[in-house]
């Protein structure tokens, strides 16, 4: 097998070539016919997470097929669609657990952070944690929902049911959920770079009722904003764009530090959380809803040789949308 291998963070993934994996009991080998390029991917390579397992593969929106299975995995087949996400493995006994809250798991492993991902030509994967894709839509179309997709439905089911909700940072996340809070009959306001005309056009077209700078005002306090910009200068406008009661969720894995802010942004019973992770459930139920919803990503591809050059375009800003990855 070929990947993509970062063995130093700070410096550039290396086209490695790797003896070909067998699965463990429990696990599937998939052949991996497109990967997302994520955010988080760029806070690995960049060293902003701690305790990495190096070297490792990036990579943690994985579509791929089964091409070997290890033994006692039930309820797969050789040769089916699956993709593996974030969340890559829990200890099933912690606390969380047992609380059904596996997505703060006090032992987990994340694919593509402490386990080996996407950014290759296979990965192994612990078959508890693939989601079955079926046969509707393209590869590179659906890398993007088992994160960008998965991540940005628990943060909008954590934003609540308000219907004006703000979106800081219109990047892969944003452009799934946007049109998932469309469905829902909500009124989307996209928060960019302040001058980023060409985002906030592109916001407009996924069906945003008002898009504009991150400095900019709604034009309506909003019931809950979603921070996916890794910035946290944006928590304190957020927090002033949301109405009394309201939330602002920040989804990201990494952000810069939160400038001090008034307490008044805050007064008023308004909510400022994180999500982290995901649960299986999350992805269950994400990717039950996304055919009837008819979600369309919009993809840029690269060779996965080039995985470099679609870390650097993510950190420029210079696609909309999400990158994709293809061996
Ligand atoms: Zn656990
Ligand atoms: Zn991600």
């Amino acid at each position: 097998m070929h990947a993509m291998v970062l063995k130093v963070p700070g410096t550039a993934l290396e086209w490695t070539d790797l003896a070909d994996r067998q699965p463990g009991p429990g696990e599937i080998r998939v052949k991996v016919a497109a990967c997302g390029v994520c955010r988080t991917d760029l806070h690995v390579v960049d060293g902003e997470l701690p305790d990495p397992q190096l070297p490792i593969i990036p990579g943690h929106e994985i579509v791929g097929r089964i091409d070997a299975m290890g033994a006692g995995v039930g309820g797969l087949q050789i040769g089916e669609r699956v993709g593996i996400p974030w969340l890559a493995h829990t200890c099933g006994v912690c606390p969380y657990c047992v609380g059904h809250q596996e997505n703060l798991c006090d032992s987990p492993a994340f694919t593509g952070y402490t386990r080996d991902g996407g950014f290759a030509t296979a990965t192994i994967a612990d078959a508890r944690f693939a989601f079955p894709l079926g046969e509707v839509g393209g590869d590179v179309e659906l890398a993007p929902l088992l994160c960008a997709g998965l991540i940005g439905w628990r943060s909008l089911v954590s934003a609540g049911g308000g219907s004006n909700l703000g979106l800081y940072g219109f990047g892969a996340a944003a452009h799934i959920v946007a049109q998932v809070a469309k469905w829902q009959e909500r009124s989307v306001f996209a928060f960019t770079r302040p001058g980023d005309a060409a985002t906030q056009a592109f916001a407009r077209r996924l069906g945003a009722n008002w898009a504009g700078g991150s400095d900019e005002t709604p034009p309506f306090p909003l019931d809950a904003a979603i921070i996916f910009a890794a910035v946290g200068d944006l928590v304190p406008l957020a927090l002033r764009a949301v109405r009394k009661g309201g939330r602002v969720v920040c989804a990201g894995i990494h952000m810069s530090d939160i400038p001090s802010f008034p307490y008044r942004l805050l007064w008023e019973e308004r909510q400022l959380v994180s999500v982290a992770n995901l649960t299986r459930q999350d992805g269950i139920d994400f990717l039950r809803l996304a055919p009837q919803i008819g979600i369309v990503t919009q993809t840029t591809r690269y060779p996965l040789e080039q995985a470099n050059r679609a870390l650097a375009d993510l950190r420029a800003g210079r696609f909309d949308g999400a990158a994709v990855l293809v061996p």
